[in-house]
């Protein structure tokens, strides 16, 4: 994330919307000394033609939030419709007209020393004007580290647990410094798991192959997007299953996906070629296509986006086809 002062922002704090200097927590918050919160995020990419601000599958994204925090036992009460009504209300209160980036985060709230956790929870949700997280259009360099991706038995990687971003922070720091762009994480097994806050997609022999949710990865929006467009735009056969570590260096093409990186292409994986050491023509492909979809330029995807801002009266008079797949189907009026 940037660090431009967002203390103007309003954001979503204890039921409130207040700006962002006022959303403070106590020292002693359970969350910042056990890391006991969880949290997600979503990008919402302004489109200057439709001056619209599409949000990118947000009730997916609540969904999974409320679920994880389920895992740590921290309730949140709205339901994911009324979590995308303050995501778009933040966006409005904002005036934003750029592209975004929305953070909800929960937590254990209590203000004492001890592990054990109790019932007192709160959440927020954060919006800030967001830009490229890597930077895509180039080939990046990526390096196997020597960290693991943690255990499922361990803190549940699927989840989007602070506390487990220690491990993706050991990770990413190890990577720069070795001076790679981003890391590979291996599972204790020695299978290729994801990146540090990526998941990892291979093309080998003409199928797109990308680790299983057993391999202690989260299983990816982004991830679950480019399987639908490779499925559905280039007819690719898309598998999950184990990856070899020496698969990295036979792949003819290999790509990070996530919120944050949306499709960046892997060059080089340590300090080897990746197929012929420019991006490979899948990878191009399915990040047109995504980058073409979050926008609102594909109609067949439409149903992954929520508009922030009011719809044009034509599109406005459509609505079950604008959300239709969005899931609740109560979406339509935030
Ligand atoms: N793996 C990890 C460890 C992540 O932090 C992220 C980012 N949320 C991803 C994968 C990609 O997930 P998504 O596409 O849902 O953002």
């Amino acid at each position: 994330m940037k660090t431009e002062d967002h203390s103007d922002v309003v954001v979503y704090f204890d039921n409130q919307y207040v700006p962002l200097r006022d959303a403070k927590v106590s020292i002693l918050t359970h969350a910042l000394h056990y890391g006991t919160g969880v949290f997600d995020g979503i990008r919402g990419y302004w489109d200057e033609r439709q001056e619209q601000l599409f949000l990118v599958r947000p009730m997916e994204h609540f969904r999974r939030w409320k679920a994880n925090s389920g895992i740590l036992r921290i309730g949140i009460a709205p339901d994911a419709s009324e979590l995308c009504a303050i995501a778009v209300e933040l966006i409005r209160r904002n005036r934003f007209h750029s592209h975004v980036y929305v953070r909800p985060l929960a937590y254990k709230s209590a203000e004492r020393i001890g592990v054990n956790p109790d019932d007192r929870d709160a959440f927020s949700v954060i919006v800030v004007p967001f830009g490229d997280y890597l930077d895509s259009r180039r080939g990046l360099h990526a390096g196997v580290v020597s960290w693991r991706r943690i255990e499922d038995n361990a803190i549940p990687g699927r989840a989007k647990i602070c506390g487990s971003y220690v491990n993706s922070a050991l990770a990413g720091d190890e990577a720069r410094r070795n001076g790679f762009d981003e890391a590979i994480f291996l599972t204790e097994a020695g299978h290729v798991a994801e990146g540090a806050t990526c998941n990892i997609f291979l093309v080998r022999g003409g199928k797109l192959v990308t680790p299983p949710g057993s391999e202690n990865i989260l299983e990816g929006i982004t991830r679950n997007c480019v399987m639908e467009l490779a499925h559905n735009e280039l007819h690719m056969e898309v598998v999950e299953r184990p990856v070899d570590r020496s698969e990295l260096y036979l792949a003819d093409e290999i790509f990070f996906t996530g919120t944050a990186v949306e499709l960046a292409p892997v060059t080089q994986v340590d300090h080897r070629a990746v197929g012929s050491g420019a991006i490979g023509p899948v990878a191009a492909e399915l990040r047109f296509l995504y980058l073409e979809a979050t926008r609102g330029h594909l109609a067949n995807y439409r149903h992954w986006l929520l508009p922030a801002y009011d719809l044009a009266p034509a599109e406005a008079a459509e609505p079950e086809r604008v959300m239709a797949g969005a899931g609740d189907g109560d979406l339509w009026g935030v």
